[in-house]
């Protein structure tokens, strides 16, 4: 079911998400809901790779992704190593209605420990577009906010600048 997404200033997003334990409808019910909230948002604005559950208001760990060689969820997720290497990222968020873009510093390569559906413990290592948008996903989970990574107002930019700056009409600019 597309569920409403909370926006910035909600105070939901700033709670901290629970682990799952029960493998069960419930968590299936989470799953589809995220994707269908995500996929409906990626129609109608055109962007956007991943969604967290405290974004449809459920207090879990859950984020789902869904690019268009590759969609799944991740449950529990951990980065469990973090590269030295770091990289710039304009990033932005459904919770901010993608209306403007903040630019972070997120690590080049993470390894994420997470379950999948069938409460398999997965290791696997992400790195450059992926890195980032996990690393924004698993923020949420802790109630943090790509906003929060905001080190002066130069580092803040409305998406109209955004798309002339940096949209070349490439799904790899979805910094979301
Ligand atoms: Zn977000």
């Amino acid at each position: 079911m597309i569920k409403e997404i909370l926006l910035l200033g909600n105070p939901i997003l700033r709670e901290k998400s629970e682990r799952i334990v029960k493998f069960d409808v419930e968590l299936i019910n989470i799953i589809n809901d995220l994707k269908d909230t995500l996929i409906d948002f990626q129609h109608r604005k055109k962007i956007g790779r991943g969604i967290a559950a405290p974004q449809i208001d459920i207090l879990k760990k859950v984020i789902f992704v869904n690019l268009f060689d590759r969609s799944f969820p991740l449950i529990n997720p951990e980065i469990v190593w973090k590269s030295s290497e770091i990289f710039e990222v304009w990033d932005s968020c459904f919770s901010f209605d993608v209306a403007f873009f903040v630019k972070t510093i997120r690590y080049k390569s993470i390894k994420v420990k997470y379950q999948n559906i069938t409460d398999e413990w997965l290791e696997e290592i992400f790195t450059d577009e992926m890195s980032e948008l996990l690393q924004h996903e698993i923020d949420h989970l802790h109630g943090i906010l790509a906003t929060d990574h905001l080190k002066n107002n130069k580092d803040i930019i409305l998406r109209e600048e955004w798309e002339k700056r940096y949209n070349t009409n490439s799904s790899s600019k979805c910094r979301i």
